[in-house]
């Protein structure tokens, strides 16, 4: 049987880190299985998903090259949960149970003070008739409780190896609110059931819901799948990933920190994994490499400065063919040899633009000492500039005047750039070209 999996994302906010994490690691592992990937939109909550989160998903995860195979949202598919509800109700799983908040609060308070946990007591589930129908005519509407089993749930998780939720340390989950809306639990089952999902990924807050929701899969007659859960991202120093670690939305980090894609993806795939970091400009060696066995237990670090240090590194290796027309479309497409001179400069794509400029110009030559500039001008070699002028010229250039180093150097570089740092100049001396490289030496 092929795998499928799903990312399940709700469109409450907006795509980060954390979540992509989850869904590269189920599009790695049914990729490299030649499985199926799901992008199923978790929009139950119909107050606070909105339309334009939902975009924004599938803009990110699409930028990211994460592709989906199939989508579909909740929020089309009440008609499936009511039924699963009304199957749970005859089967006597699934109860009403009348208390307040406040009254869950207080006997929950009672519950810690006597030292017990606090565990729901199940008391909707000896009322009376007559109490229901007082609590009825009240106009008290009932939230809708799964009876867990009392025993113990294990399974071997992918990740975290043997896993038991003792279910008699739960509270019976609550599966429908006072307002007939459902909470994520059973539509999420519901659907795994129906979509064929083999595999679960996700992160390992879910892990005690897992308990709850296999006795789920098993109440609505489902094939259980298999669990994956993975230890969260916390900041790079172990705290909580929180927004004083710069942007963490993927949007951010795309439209105003010029990060690439294969640079998230290069970090996600491999922090909390016992493989090294590297950067990577292509997916299938990322799921070449992906195997379960390799994550850690420990809660993974995410540290802003690695990826952009990564995005560096990611940067150099791409190819022109691969950035051509991104800088076309900010007017930096100087071809292959512009691409090769200026790639290792870059922190981010967007600064081509400024090399570019420094090319085709207009430059202010900064010229400190013009008796040696003159003189360089008169020693430049004849013709066309090419990979070699630069080597022959400041060797010309040293044997004439005496100077080396820096001092032979710098004032060439800032007469013709403006800049004390830059591009390999043996490399932008023939994008310049002689006429300019003259202009310049003559200003
Ligand atoms: N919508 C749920 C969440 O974002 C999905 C969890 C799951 O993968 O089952 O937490």
């Amino acid at each position: 049987m092929s795998t499928k999996v799903r990312f399940a994302p709700s469109p409450t906010g907006k795509l980060h880190v954390g979540n992509v994490r989850t869904a590269l690691t189920n599009v790695l592992h049914a990729r490299q299985t030649g499985g199926t990937f799901l992008l199923r939109i978790d929009d139950t909550d119909l107050e606070r998903s909105t339309k334009a989160f939902e975009d924004g998903i599938r803009t990110d995860l699409t930028w990211l090259g994460l592709v989906w195979d199939e989508t579909f949202n909740q929020s089309d598919r009440f008609d499936k949960y009511d039924a699963a509800a009304q199957k749970l109700k005859e089967a006597g799983l699934l109860y009403p149970a009348y208390e307040t908040s406040d009254e869950l609060d207080r006997k929950r308070k009672i519950q810690r003070a006597q030292g017990k946990p606090p565990v729901y007591d199940r008391a909707s589930l000896s009322l009376t008739r007559d109490q229901i129908a007082a609590y009825d005519a009240e106009g008290r509407n009932p939230h809708w409780r799964f009876k867990l089993s009392g025993k113990p749930v294990s399974w071997t998780d992918l990740i975290r190896g043997e896993t038991t939720i003792e279910t008699s340390s739960l509270s019976d989950p609550i599966l429908i609110r006072e307002d007939g809306s459902y909470l994520y639990t059973l539509p999420s089952v519901v659907d795994d059931i129906e979509a064929g999902i083999t595999t679960i990924i996700r992160g390992e807050d879910h892990t005690t819901n897992s308990g709850a929701q296999i006795e789920i899969f098993e109440a609505l007659g489902g094939k259980v799948p298999e669990f994956g859960h993975q230890a969260l991202l916390v900041g790079a120093d172990g705290g909580k990933l929180s927004k004083r670690l710069g942007t963490l939305a993927i949007g951010d980090l795309r439209e105003s920190e010029g990060i690439e894609p294969m640079a998230i993806l290069s970090l996600l795939a491999k922090i909390g994994t016992s493989d090294a970091i590297d950067a990577c400009t292509d997916i299938q060696t990322l799921i070449d490499q992906f195997s379960f066995d390799k994550f850690s237990r420990a809660p993974a670090r995410f540290d802003p400065k690695e990826l952009k240090r990564l995005n560096a590194r990611v940067l150099h290796e791409l190819s022109y063919f691969d950035v051509k027309e991104r800088l076309a479309e900010m007017g930096a497409d100087g071809g292959e040899a512009f691409w090769h001179a200026v790639a290792p400069n870059l922190e981010r794509l967007s600064d081509a633009k400024s090399w570019h400029t420094l090319i085709e110009g207009p430059v202010t030559p900064v010229i400190e000492e013009a008796e040696y500039i003159a003189e360089a001008a008169a020693a430049l070699p004849e013709g066309e500039l090419d990979g070699t002028s630069w080597e022959a010229w400041t060797g010309s250039l040293k044997e004439i005047t005496g100077r080396k180093g820096k001092a032979l150097f710098m004032p060439l570089r800032m007469a013709l750039t403006g800049e004390q740092h830059g591009p390999d100049m043996s490399e932008l001396l023939p994008l310049i070209g002689r006429d300019r490289v003259l202009e310049r030496l003559k200003a």
